[in-house]
């Protein structure tokens, strides 16, 4: 950008290129290249690639009489007539649309402004849903989307009608209209004929029988007669195809060479002697399941090498990483260095530190192990941030504070990230350590189910182990959904369980009810159904929402409820992001001792807590939850032998989504099945928490609906970073476009 503009005139002819900045195309200046900007277009080539969002069948338009109620249509006809009626509270536009001796009728609410658009006899392209009229005779469309075609019919013969036609979304006000765009996007591909570069080897381009990039833009924008609409419509012709996987390619090329580049790095090649083996074995408390017996060889088989180790290891709640995590852990101090474990939560790094120390005492070897947390008194945090400095710590276990308060090792071999999702991307690997020329070796764990394929384009620069078992000896937990109408019941049924010597737990949406006018949230996602239409209503922020709804129950006050009502006599706790950590510690060790019956909480236990005893999970406004939210606080039960129960209470009207989520709970409890219909339902945005996760944006390419194009470019990229295909020139066009690719649609992760 800020390319001299003013003073090039338009009379000059100059040669259009894909670099070329719009604001010198034809029929685009200045102010309307300020517009597109906004949008993210600056150049050509970010215009060839705004695709069509859908397209209309205009080489063969729907006669009326073939119309069918219920169907979306696409219909050209001529404006018989029009009338703005204001006989109803919301003024209607009317239109008649008119083909030989039928007619439609179209209606628009709130059709004031469309009063002066039309003229009698215009040509006119509409669609929409076909209804039945109510006179029983005809159809109408309600809203239809419109277009008027031009009055200039070789033009509009060209672009218009007659053929497939690309419906774009507009790129601003009703100037830049699809019409608009068409026709500058039709004049660029003819500008541009014999002129578009191919940005793939010729070679690979053919084995995997896609066409070429000019032939993929041109027929993604004006498909050729024939193309089938449903293709078309689900962008899975080849031409949209070869686009989408030339993006792929790209970003996982990129997401290659930095795995490579990192694996030349020194690392660590740790040894694992018969006495490191004996010591492991030592600690274990149970048997392996094969699984875990899988993702340990796959782990220390990175550590053994002198390369680091970047590995995520991938299992469902319950899975047992935990002790995976542990044992490689002890491999790295058996070889004489630190390992240090990371957790999201104070509550998690405190159970983690207290397990791994009840597991280390198993051993003959009297192992050095220090928490470090922010709550921590600042003389002990000194002390233990010594020891570590010291190499008088062999586990160093920690939140957040690890990072922040620039701890550094003596020794650093290994470091183990819990529930990694939690910690955004870009903090992974910045734990301090004296400096060295070994990189420690990283092992990152998740609890998200993260579907395969994404978890190869998210972490493509990691390994992937899958813990895909639980340990033997779980029973399904039996999942019910109920209104809260039946609270009665369910509080009865808790007390038979505390009655059985078991626990549990009840999780509340918000931590303080309505009086609390900064009702702080340990979760906040409100359901974008219960809004009308989020589009419309992005004025209207969450937060507003919430503040709006002051109906639902909250922790405090149902503790306050249920102690000295439904659950009066038993021990309740209650546990949220509120208290301080000291108190958050308290009340979960009490808990875990079975000091407590019935822990009231927010979501704070979501992730990770590990109480066996505890048999049934009760979630109020369980509609107000996402899936993965869900299934995490489900797996906080079952982990014992004893039967287990969830219970989701759902207040007030559930949405349609809300539904599925909880039908789909009751139905399965597997992670990766819950994963994708999450997926499903939010989108990756929404379902990795936007770009802080380092999504990276498409173009063209949708991570839901591509994957097995995700695939494809994957072990494309592999191929070709291993052995480049093509010549020496495609070669280099290979390395350039992904520099390109990478610095400008990838930003968040350098390529380097
Ligand atoms: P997560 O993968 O969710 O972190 P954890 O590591 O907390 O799971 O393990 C869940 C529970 O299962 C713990 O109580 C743990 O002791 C137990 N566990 C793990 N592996 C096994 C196994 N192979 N056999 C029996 N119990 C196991
Ligand atoms: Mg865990």
């Amino acid at each position: 950008m800020g390319a001299p503009s003013s003073f090039v005139p338009d009379s000059i002819h100059f040669v259009v290129g894909l670099d070329t900045q719009v604001q010198y195309v034809k029929g685009i200046g200045p102010q309307i290249a300020q517009t597109l900007a906004a949008k993210g277009i600056s150049t050509v080539e970010d215009l060839l690639y705004h695709l069509p969002f859908r397209y209309e069948d205009r080489l063969h338009p729907m006669p009326l009489s073939e119309l069918k109620p219920g169907e979306m249509a696409s219909v050209i006809g001529e404006v018989r007539g029009t009338v703005l009626l204001r006989t109803r509270s919301i003024p209607i536009f009317e239109m008649t649309v008119g083909q030989g001796i039928s007619s439609l009728k179209c209606m628009w609410f709130h059709g004031t402004y469309l009063k002066d658009k039309f003229k009698h006899g215009q040509m006119l392209a509409v669609y929409g849903k076909v209804e039945a009229s109510r006179s029983g005779r005809g159809y109408k469309m309600i809203q239809p989307q419109v277009e008027i075609l031009s009055a200039d019919e070789d033009e509009s013969e060209l672009l218009e009608v007659g053929r497939i036609v690309p419906v774009y979304e507009s790129l601003g006000g009703n100037k830049l209209t699809t019409r608009w765009l068409r026709r500058i996007v039709y004049n660029l591909l003819e500008e541009l004929d014999g002129h578009l570069p191919e940005t793939l080897p010729r070679a690979l381009v053919e084995r995997l029988s896609l066409p070429g990039r000019a032939e993929a833009l041109r027929g993604v924008h004006f498909p050729p007669p024939g193309t089938p609409m449903t293709q078309l419509q689900a962008s899975g012709t080849l031409a949209h195809r070869r686009l989408i996987f030339e993006e792929l390619f790209y970003l996982e090329m990129g997401l290659e060479l930095k795995r490579r580049r990192f694996k030349e790095r020194a690392g660590i090649a740790f040894e694992t002697a018969k006495k490191v083996r004996e010591a492991i074995r030592e600690i274990l408390p149970f048997h392996p399941t094969t699984a875990q017996k899988n993702a340990l060889a796959e782990i220390v088989a990175d550590m053994r090498r002198p390369s680091p180790m970047r590995r995520l290891l991938q299992g469902d709640v319950g899975s047992g990483k935990t002790i995976v995590a542990l044992q490689a852990m002890l491999v790295a101090i058996e070889n004489g260095y630190q390992a240090a474990l990371m957790a999201p939560t104070e509550i998690l790094a405190t159970q983690h530190y207290l397990a791994a120390r009840k597991l280390l005492e198993r051993s003959s070897k009297p192992y050095r192990i220090v928490l470090l947390t922010g709550s921590l008194d600042a003389d002990v945090k000194k002390l233990n941030r010594s020891k570590i400095y010291q190499g008088e710590a062999d586990v160093v276990i920690g939140t957040h504070a690890l990072i922040e308060e620039k701890v550094e090792f003596d020794k650093l071999g290994l470091i183990v990230v819990d529930e990694q999702h939690r910690f955004g991307v870009l903090q992974r690997f910045r734990l301090m350590k004296k400096p060295t020329d070994a990189e420690p070796d990283v092992l990152v764990m998740t609890a998200t189910p993260i579907p395969r394929t994404l978890a190869l384009s998210l972490y493509g620069d990691l390994d992937l182990s899958v813990l895909d078992e639980l340990p033997p000896g779980r029973t399904p937990i039996v999942t019910r959904k109920v209104s809260d109408e039946r609270a009665d019941e369910v509080w009865k049924f808790v007390r038979e369980q505390v009655g059985r010597g078991h626990q549990a737990y009840v999780v509340y949406p918000v931590i303080e009810g309505a009086k609390d006018d900064q009702p702080e949230l340990d979760f906040a996602p409100p359901d974008p159904e219960e809004e009308p239409k989020p589009k419309k209503s992005a004025k209207k922020t969450k937060t507003a929402a919430l503040f709006e709804k002051p109906s639902l129950k909250a922790a405090t006050d149902m503790y306050e409820a249920l102690r000295t009502g439904a659950l009066s006599g038993l021990r309740l706790g209650l546990l949220h992001g509120r208290l301080d950590s000291d108190e958050k510690e308290i009340v979960m060790r009490r808990f875990q001792r079975g000091e407590i019956d019935v822990l009231i909480s927010t979501t704070v236990i979501e992730v990770g807590v590990d109480v066996p005893n505890a048999t049934v999970m009760v979630i109020e406004h369980a509609e107000r939850f996402g899936l993965a939210q869900l299934h995490q606080l489900r797996g906080r039960v079952g982990r014992g032998a004893a039967k287990s129960y969830c219970i989701l209470m759902t207040g007030g009207r559930v949405s349609e989504q809300g539904e599925e989520r909880l039908g789909a709970m009751v139905r399965t409890q597997n992670g990766f099945e819950l994963a994708e219909l999450d997926l499903q339902l939010r989108g990756p945005g929404e379902f990795f928490g936007t770009r802080q996760a380092g999504l990276p944006d498409f173009r063209v390419a949708n991570l839901v609906r591509d994957r097995d194009l995700l695939e494809l470019a994957k072990a494309e990229a592999a191929r070709f970073v291993e052995k480049p295909e093509g010549t020496e020139d495609e070669k280099k066009l290979v390395r350039t476009r992904l520099r390109e690719a990478w610095q400008r649609r990838y930003g968040l992760v350098e390529a380097g």
